[in-house]
């Protein structure tokens, strides 16, 4: 089988949401991005949409919403539309402990409770293992039976000879095989991502 691209031809902001209540009712396929703060999120969410959607900064922890994004695309001539969210950033030190709590209650509340969602693109800095929130995350995925991915950012910093050891390492982390985590980077292309999330929606 090849890997198809996914063509996206618009993409725009839909809504940001600081609670549960304030999500706006929507009929796309909902997948969910979610990372540390400064994991690479933004970065990546622009890869994937082809376009700037997200604000790329130095300083980390800016998103305390979840912020919906209309992806309008196409694979392979077929009309495929479907809604991106951005979920807030964890683990941002500067935060107090009761806004990090917030974040936390509300990336929680919206894995278990959004019933639109079908897939979490859960971003690991291919550097450091994950930790308490990235297993917590993966957990509460599985037990509501959300299926999770787990992309390794920033795989560009990685020489080469270390590039297998830590696919292993953190896939193992997670308990996984090291085939089922995917990376990304600059240059690296994210088809095998959309490969994966067209079997797995569409
Ligand atoms: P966020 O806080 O998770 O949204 O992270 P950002 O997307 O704002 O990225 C944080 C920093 O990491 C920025 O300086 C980015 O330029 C850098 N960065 C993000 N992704 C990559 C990547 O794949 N490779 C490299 N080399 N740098 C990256």
């Amino acid at each position: 089988m090849g890997t198809e691209k996914f063509n996206i031809h618009n993409a725009h902001f839909l809504f940001g949401a600081p609670s549960m209540q304030a999500i706006r009712p929507q009929e796309l396929p909902e997948i969910a991005v979610a990372g540390r703060s400064n994991v690479g999120k933004s970065t990546f969410i622009n890869r994937i949409a082809g376009r700037k959607l997200a604000r790329v900064s130095g300083t980390p922890g800016a998103t305390r919403e979840l912020n919906f994004y209309h992806l309008e695309g196409a694979f392979s001539g077929d009309k495929r539309d479907l809604c991106l969210v951005d979920m807030p950033g964890f683990g941002y030190a500067k935060l107090s402990h009761k806004e990090r709590e917030a974040i936390s209650r509300l990336a929680v509340r919206f894995l278990r409770d959004r019933q639109e969602l079908q897939a979490v693109i859960l971003l690991n800095d291919c550097r450091r293992e994950p930790q308490a929130d990235e297993l917590a995350i993966q957990k509460v995925c599985a037990e509501e039976g959300v299926h999770c991915i787990i992309v390794l950012t920033k795989f560009d910093k990685l020489k080469q000879n270390e590039k297998m050891k830590r696919l292993k390492a953190v896939a193992q982390a997670y308990h996984l095989e090291k085939d089922d985590v995917l990376f990304t980077g600059e240059k690296i292309s994210n088809d095998p991502l959309w490969a994966r999330l067209q079997a797995l929606l569409f």
